[in-house]
């Protein structure tokens, strides 16, 4: 019986938030993927949101009991600023952001938007109020308009051309043939993963959430289209709660503050100039990506000259 249970209450959540036209694609497909873990409290209220600060307080976790993945995890983010975390592959960066969006909860302290505690609110009003751009954005097979508008329900050409404008792809859809009525998708065109990217900044554009979380995508992109999706995130996260997780440092040096996640803990902390001075992990990574890029860049000349 339990193993009936589980999916059935699982598929009227996910009925409910698509009927009540709340949930975000990603939100679906995440939904879809993973494992129901987190149950509304019946008559749990709505979340209030005011000006959107985010606080992790001595957050624990674990997926599985025997294996810590964060022991005691505290920061805050001000409503407006932007807290970006860094840290090895593995170290839990990516978690933290799922947490934040409640796909499952804490095992230990807690996370409070605006001084509640995401516990003891309804998922959906949760959702509501985070825009998340995510590593691999999916997209349905309809016009690259449909996929952008569907950021708000009833948003105008206008306004989806406003986004695309904003989120540095309209020029790209311009030198479509079919410009915004262009099919994209597995039956359409296929976009790059930085095309796909800017597709769904357009769309959290649209959404206009107080809390963005923006989780880069971890494959290498060419410092062109880098400096693109740049720009465009800059545009999104302007006077919003943002929270960056970071594969690759460059994106991170504008935050107002940066987190160094290592084996489950929060190991430095402070703003670029001030993690650069400490002279500890932080300034390693760069040292790494320095001489990365440099390798990169010798490479690519020995190539040119053969
Ligand atoms: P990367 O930079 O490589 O994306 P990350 O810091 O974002 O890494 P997470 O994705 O948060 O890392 O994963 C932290 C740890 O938790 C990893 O060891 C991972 O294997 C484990 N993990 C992630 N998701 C699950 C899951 N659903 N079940 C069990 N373990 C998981």
């Amino acid at each position: 019986m339990m193993q009936l249970a589980i999916p059935l209450n699982f598929i009227g959540t996910l009925y409910r938030e698509i009927s009540t036209g709340l949930i975000d694609m990603e939100a679906m497909f995440k939904l879809l993927d993973e494992p129901q873990e987190v149950i509304d409290t019946p008559g749990a209220p709505d979340l209030k949101v005011g000006q959107g600060a985010v606080a992790f307080k001595d957050v624990v976790f674990s997926y599985d009991a025997d294996r810590p993945i964060l022991k005691g995890v505290s920061f805050e983010v001000p409503a407006g600023k932007t807290v970006a975390i860094v840290g090895p592959s593995g170290a839990g960066k990516s978690t933290i952001s799922r947490l934040l969006f409640r796909f499952y909860d804490v095992k230990g302290g807690s996370i409070e938007i605006d001084g509640q505690d995401i516990r003891h609110i309804n998922q959906a009003s949760l959702r509501r109020a985070i825009g998340m751009v995510p590593q691999d954005t999916v997209l349905f097979n309809d016009t690259i308009a449909y996929n952008i508008g569907y950021g708000r329900n009833g948003a105008s050409r206008e306004e989806v051309e406003a986004a695309a404008e904003q989120a540095q792809i309209s020029a790209f859809i311009a030198s479509l043939p079919q410009g915004y009525d262009t099919e994209v998708g597995e039956r359409g065109l296929k976009l790059s993963g930085g095309e796909k990217q800017r597709v769904a900044i357009a769309r959290t554009l649209l959404k206009s959430p107080p809390i963005l979380i923006l989780d880069e995508a971890t494959s290498a992109l060419d410092t062109h289209t880098e400096r693109e999706i740049q720009a465009a995130l800059d545009e999104v996260s302007q006077n919003r709660t943002t929270l960056v997780i970071a594969h690759r440092l460059s994106t991170v040096v504008g935050a107002d503050e940066i987190l160094v996640l290592k084996d489950g803990l929060v190991a430095e902390r402070g703003n670029h100039a001030e993690l650069m001075k400490l002279k500890g992990l932080y300034f390693g990574m760069w040292e790494r990506q320095k001489a990365a890029d440099a390798a990169r860049d010798q490479l690519a000349k020995a190539l040119e000259s053969e």
